[in-house]
């Protein structure tokens, strides 16, 4: 079996994969601001979930230098050896991913990336994270930070767009904060958030050149975005024509847990 663990800021989400069928899920609240218990709580629902792999995600990841969790913005696990912790209260061993690396894992195995070569996978959600998955396998980089566009400029700023809103990473006009959910209900103007959707993921298209693009969190679910950004991105795609797909995901809320389920494979 492969059990996977969605580690979230609220709640720690729990799934067993047996070929790919379910064959155990739970979702608990997640012991905000205590690491010791948030240990305790997935190796508990690790036991109960039986025999079998381990792939956890995270917010944020895992130090290339120390093993450490960094860039969480659940802060109580930065700094943390989470991996080795895991691995010693579980005595087997344990994969942890970022979060939206699971994600775009998961909707490359068997959702709306399936078949694809190149997956380009967002969240739109509370923050705003991506992750990068090539030929079935997660691309993590040296500094294991590869896809991570939230904190990246806003492409070419319009007078709209400024003055560059303050981002919480301490930089100022961080694609997140144009782009997450609360930044869309604050502005109110989808005609914009979709503009600034499509030149902002223009950039990803003129590096990467995925074969889909994956939107997933809350703003994933607004219809009209899969129609129109990709009439919008047009212009800011250095090509004579875009293949590129935006794609909305299979598997919902579920992504985040079967992807790290599936970091063995
Ligand atoms: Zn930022």
């Amino acid at each position: 079996m492969r059990i996977g663990i969605d580690l979230g800021g609220t709640k720690i989400e729990a799934i067993a994969l047996a070929g790919g069928r379910e064959a155990f899920r739970k979702r608990i609240p997640t012991p905000r601001g205590d690491y010791e218990a948030t240990l305790g709580a997935v190796a508990a629902l690790v036991r109960e979930a039986g025999e079998g792999s381990v792939g956890i995600g995270i917010p944020g990841a895992l130090s290339r230098i120390t093993g450490r969790v960094k860039n969480a913005n659940s802060t109580w696990l930065n700094g943390r050896p989470l991996k080795e912790d895991l691995e010693k209260v579980l005595k087997r061993p344990v994969r942890v991913a970022n979060d939206a690396n699971c994600f775009a894992l998961s909707e490359a195995v068997d959702g709306a990336g399936k078949g694809a070569s190149v997956v380009f996978g967002v969240i739109l959600g509370t923050g705003v994270g991506g992750g990068i998955v090539v030929d079935g396998k997660v691309l993590v980089g040296p500094n294991a930070i590869a896809g991570e566009w939230g904190h990246n400029p806003l492409p070419s700023p319009a007078p709209e767009d400024l003055p560059l809103r303050p981002c919480y990473c301490g930089r100022a006009g961080c694609i997140e904060t144009y782009l997450c959910g609360p930044a869309l209900e604050r502005d109110g103007d989808l005609g914009r958030y979709e503009e600034r959707l499509a030149r902002s993921l223009a950039t990803v298209v003129n590096i990467l050149d995925p074969d889909v693009i994956v939107l997933g969190g809350g703003v994933s679910n607004v219809a009209r975005l899969y129609e129109n950004v990709p009439r919008l991105w047009q212009r800011h795609i250095f090509s004579d024509q875009v293949a590129t797909r935006l794609a909305r995901n299979v598997h919902g809320d579920s992504s985040g847990v079967r992807g790290a389920a599936w970091l063995w494979s």
